[in-house]
């Protein structure tokens, strides 16, 4: 078993979970695919940091747009006052964004856009005169970060259990993945529309004028890479439309390149009514979320009457100078190196890969989209999360840092990879398999 932590003062994100308790394996420096040890050893980052470096790591442009940037303006208040970058960086995202997904609220994290746009939401609604409308629907399986919005909405049931849902009335659509029916097949299961349509049972539960958003992660990243059934996502928007209800995709994990283009929105060609974003943004270096609102969200809201006017939401590292300096240089160089281009002409070569561990001990499920993969490995008995963690430890012990949550292994590296470091993944990832058979 893993050794508790005794790293003294410092507390890592807890949770009861072993893997959470084993002694942290650290990293000193980093370049392009590669991390390195204090000690030296090269370590290929299979997992592009945590979702979020999708450039690759010290990109000599961001960094050097940090610099100058940290020596320029080192910050500016978000209330009242603004600096070039934060404009420039919101237009950018606009032309990025598909539809009319034209204003851009920035925060500093996944969590923060998330508490973001249900806010948005319920404010949007009260400026419509439709203050009812406080329902919220997200789906199990869906992770939405740590806020107390994000958690209410998520579908970890035990961090809902714990810490609350303190939101006025929320409900979950079922997860869309099915095992039997999907197990190892490359591409989209097919029954998409069938699922949405819970979207209709739970609004009938319901008045639908008091539902005011749907939140899902078109791919639902980190509880184990669940790409939509296909139709799904293009039914949920169907159903939201008939009952006027906004729609939010959650891309902190899809957004900026995961699924070959700059959000899975577009990959899939439904347009929500919000985008939280963030990891991807900045390419990891430093944090920064947001949300991408439809205009005329904004314009009800910022027009609305005064009582919702008055309502405040804004933090103080909104549009922090650094983390624009940053998102501006990593929106160039994705542009500059087609990168997210670059993930689709990599998306077979790497499901196929990957796909080769079928038949391994103990691997019970293995699903891709764009550069991410999921690996489902059967739990030891007794001790579920055990074998994925000792599965990422040989891993790493063998020059290979990859995800695991729980007895689910993820690999989403950088969107840089080569085919051959890509090949060199898989291996490694194999071998850490049948070390833990
Ligand atoms: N939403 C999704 C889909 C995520 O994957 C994450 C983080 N993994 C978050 C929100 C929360 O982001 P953060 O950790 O930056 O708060």
């Amino acid at each position: 078993s893993p050794e508790p932590n005794d790293l003294g003062a410092w507390w890592m994100p807890f949770t009861a979970n072993r893997a959470f308790r084993a002694k942290p394996r650290l990293l000193a420096g980093a370049e392009g695919m590669h991390y390195t040890t204090p000690d030296g050893r090269r370590v290929l980052d299979g997992i592009a940091g945590l979702w979020c470096c999708n450039a690759g790591h010290n990109r000599a442009p961001i960094v050097a747009a940090i610099r100058a940037q940290a020596g320029a303006l080192d910050y500016a208040p978000p209330f009242q006052f603004g600096h070039p970058g934060a404009f420039a960086l919101a237009s950018r995202l606009a032309h990025l964004a598909p539809g009319d997904l034209d204003r851009v609220f920035l925060c500093g994290s996944g969590s923060e856009a998330v508490d973001t746009a249900l806010k948005i939401a319920l404010a949007y609604w009260q400026a419509r005169g439709e203050g009812r409308r406080t329902r919220l629907i997200g789906r199990e399986r869906g992770y939405h970060g740590v806020g107390f919005g994000g958690i209410s909405v998520g579908g970890l049931s035990a961090n809902r259990k714990a810490f609350g849902s303190l939101l006025p009335g929320v409900d979950h659509l079922p997860h869309t993945y099915d095992r039997e029916r999907q197990a190892f097949t490359l591409g989209e299961p097919d029954w998409g529309a069938e699922r949405a349509d819970e979207l209709e049972r739970i609004v009938a539960l319901h008045d639908a004028s008091t539902i005011a958003a749907v939140i899902v992660e078109p791919m639902a990243g980190s509880t184990g890479v669940l790409p939509p059934p296909k139709g799904y996502l293009e039914r949920l928007r169907a159903i939201c439309d008939r009952h006027g209800l906004l729609l939010v995709f959650d891309e902190v994990i899809t957004g900026f390149g995961r699924l070959g283009h700059a959000f899975a929105a577009e990959r899939y060609g439904v347009v929500p009514d919000m985008i939280c974003f963030a990891k991807g943004v900045t390419s990891g270096t430093v944090p920064m979320g947001g949300v991408l609102v439809r205009e005329p969200i904004h314009a009800a809201l910022m027009q609305g009457p005064t009582h919702v006017v008055e309502l405040f939401h804004g933090y103080t590292y909104s549009g922090h100078p650094l983390a624009c300096a940053a998102a501006l240089a990593t929106l160039d160089l994705y542009r500059d190196e087609d990168l997210f281009t670059r993930a689709r002409a990599l998306e077979v070569g790497f499901g196929q890969a990957v796909m080769s561990l079928k038949g391994l001990p103990n691997v019970l499920d293995i699903r891709t989209v764009g550069l991410a993969a999921g690996i489902d490995l059967a739990p030891k008995p007794g001790a579920p999360g055990l074998r994925g963690f000792e599965a990422m430890d040989r891993a790493f012990d063998a020059g290979l840092v990859l995800r695991a949550a729980g007895d689910t292994l993820a690999l989403t590296p950088p969107l840089i990879a080569s085919e051959d470091e890509i090949g060199r993944m898989v291996g490694i990832t194999g071998d850490a398999i049948r070390a833990v058979a």
